[in-house]
């Protein structure tokens, strides 16, 4: 594992981040106290049975942290480490994705203590329509629409969007989004949060002067999001020198072969045994001689002592959490630029965001389009993004949260506050 062991919280450490924001907003202590508690935090068991007949019960949550711009919005997780801690920063980090590029939604985000790589397709599926029955009275087009994360996928979502129309005796298509195209998938959706790390990240290096047919770039996860990231780095012309998941990395200097990456691991399910490039730790991938580097895979990636070692010139946060706020603080004297996840990984809810309203509407996009769209949101609001951090000499990181809880603060006063 190359995540970084730590007894803290995550959901306090990424106050940390919300509050040196709050400062520069000059934020009043009431609406700190507001924006710092979740509106909701729901706890509750799955009790499931094994192919073999045996029952166990597994911990699921779904954590509803804000519904002042929109219903909630927010992927489920299904993995060994996920806590009420963790979906509560997930949730929260939903909150300032959602606001930061604009979109009309909340943040939520659930999960379930489980690990996945032991369970059929079966199992998987009955853990699924227990989660979603769970939840048939907080979720909703109009109240909390999931969608995939870590270890969940369009068929996860068709399973739990088939369970929710059973529950309320009609087809009810917008209620998670990342479903198969076949039932109210939107086109575009599965790469959708790849492509927006790799526009963000063309735009970043067009403005640090460098030109992406000579940049090297190096990922680690090879999931939704990493591989589909690894594929259009490739595509705009990028050397991927480095490639990795839970298995290990691989690494080559002359560039990884990603279609064959790809293809290794659609057959085997992971990379293990991938021969295109030289075996290397996940650790070891970090420090690589590149100009980008992307981590998409768990949060907690970069401490203060491995991103002083850090030689590439940008980071794209395609995962959410990758840095400790010890890492962000070397990170910036060091000069290395940051695009934090908040933006960096924010295509996924942005295209979840039009198949919510194609599934409203009936009516469904062109490929085309979905990703012209996605490419006008990304960029209109990183370069609002970058404004902020030259005008007031922030990092893109702070920049970020300065934009977002400004216009969640905004929707909270109009609406005031029921207290
Ligand atoms: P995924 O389950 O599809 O893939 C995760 C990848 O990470 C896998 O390749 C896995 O092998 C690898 N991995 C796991 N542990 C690792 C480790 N210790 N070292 C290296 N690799 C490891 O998940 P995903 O959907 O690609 O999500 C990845 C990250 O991106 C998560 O932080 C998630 O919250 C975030 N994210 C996902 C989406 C989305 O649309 N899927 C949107 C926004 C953010």
């Amino acid at each position: 594992m190359s995540t970084v062991v730590r007894d803290v919280s995550i959901f306090g450490e990424a106050i940390a981040y919300f509050n040196e924001a709050a400062d520069l907003l000059e934020l009043d202590s009431g609406m700190r106290r507001i924006l710092t508690h979740p509106t909701r935090q729901i706890i509750f068991s799955i009790p499931f049975q094994r192919d073999s007949g045996e029952f166990e019960v597994f911990t699921g949550y779904r954590v509803q942290y804000s519904f002042a711009r929109g219903p909630g919005k927010g992927g489920i997780r299904f993995h060994p480490g996920v806590t009420l801690d963790e979906v509560t920063a997930l949730a929260f980090w939903m909150t300032w994705k959602c606001a930061v590029v604009d979109l009309p939604f909340g943040g939520a985000k659930g999960g379930v203590t489980c690990d996945p790589s032991t369970l059929s397709s079966s199992e998987l599926e009955r853990i699924t329509r227990r989660y979603a029955a769970e939840l048939v009275e907080v979720v909703g087009p109009d109240k909390d629409v999931p969608a995939p994360d870590v270890n969940t996928t369009p068929q996860v979502m068709a399973w739990f969007m088939d369970t929710y129309s059973m529950h309320v005796r009609q087809n009810q298509p917008g209620v998670v989004t990342g479903k198969p195209l076949e039932i109210g998938g939107s086109r575009g959706r599965v790469e959708a949060t790849g492509r927006g790390v790799t526009i963000c990240a063309m735009d970043q290096m067009q403005q640090m002067g460098m030109d992406p047919k000579r940049a090297s770039v190096a990922i680690q996860g090879f999931g939704n999001v990493g591989m589909h990231a690894a594929r259009l780095f490739a595509e705009r012309g990028c050397k991927v020198v480095a490639l990795s998941d839970v298995t290990g990395a691989y690494c080559n200097p002359k560039g990884v072969d990603v279609g064959a990456a790809v293809a290794h691991a659609a057959k085997f399910r992971n990379l293990e045994g991938f021969t295109g490039g030289e075996r290397i730790s996940n650790a070891e991938l970090l420090l690589l001689d590149c100009d980008v580097l992307v981590p998409a895979a768990l949060e907690n990636v970069f401490s203060a002592e491995n991103a002083a070692k850090v030689k590439a010139k940008l980071v794209v946060e395609g995962a959410n959490g990758p840095t400790t706020p010890e890492a962000a603080r070397v990170f910036k004297e060091r000069g290395i630029v940051v695009i934090p996840d908040i933006m960096g990984n924010a295509g996924g809810v942005t295209v979840s965001y039009f198949e919510w309203a194609q599934d409203r509407m009936g009516y469904f996009w062109k490929e085309a389009e979905v990703n012209e769209r996605l490419e006008d949101v990304l960029l209109e609001n990183l370069h609002q993004i970058r404004a902020i951090a030259d005008k007031r000499g922030a990092t893109l990181r702070t920049a970020a949260y300065t934009l977002a809880i400004d216009r969640v603060v905004k929707a909270l006063k109009l609406r005031g506050i029921y207290a």
